[in-house]
């Protein structure tokens, strides 16, 4: 059992995945960039600080700090050629029935439910923003598991503000529930008069 001394602190933790991020060329605003893509079409006074507030929520989740570690990690092993073979190869030329990626991505969906699960589905395909450039870049880079890992982010937060959105509008129309109750009573009694 690991002793408490052992313990990483849950803030160099969180530093360290911001950091990994920024060292292997993300930036918040690309993965709030795709975030907003995708939910303008459901809440037309979305921001893009909204999006970036959901991207950051995402990134302090532990699980989330942990597979983006383990993923960035084994990219940039796979660049400086430095896993044994066969691995080597397969992650650096991002083989195609190599699902590790995905799989690891995916337990980051999990935490977010369905939507985040289909949403990850759909940018898998789609590829859209920073995932495409990271998907597509020609030179030695690898980011076999980093353009996975930046879908699952970018679902997560999507899921984040759809859930969001309909406890917002159940909040407002509660409240016109109750403006309208107050009203109601208070017109009743003026015609009591
Ligand atoms: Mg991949």
């Amino acid at each position: 059992m690991q002793d408490k001394k052992e313990r990483v602190p849950s803030e160099a933790v969180a530093q360290a995945t911001k950091e990994a991020l920024k060292r292997r060329g993300v930036k918040m605003d690309d993965i709030a960039d795709i975030v907003y893509q995708l939910q303008l079409p459901y809440n037309a006074s979305l921001s893009m600080e909204d999006c970036v507030d959901s991207v950051e929520r995402v990134l302090c989740k532990r699980e989330v700090q942990h597979s983006i570690l383990v993923g960035i990690e084994l990219d940039e092993l796979a660049e400086k050629k430095l896993l044994s073979e066969p691995l080597q190869s397969i992650i650096e030329s991002d083989e195609g029935l190599f699902g590790v990626d995905e799989t690891l991505a995916l337990g980051v969906v999990m935490t977010y439910g369905s939507i985040a699960l289909t949403t990850f589905g759909y940018l898998d395909k789609s590829k859209i923003g920073i995932i495409k450039e990271l998907d597509t870049k020609l030179d030695s880079s690898v980011h076999t598991f980093l353009d996975d890992l930046v879908a699952s982010i970018a679902a997560s937060a999507a899921s984040r503000i759809a859930h969001r959105l309909r406890d917002l509008e159940e909040d407002r129309s509660a409240m016109v529930d109750t403006t309208e109750l107050v009203l109601e009573s208070s017109s009743s009694s003026n015609s009591d008069f």
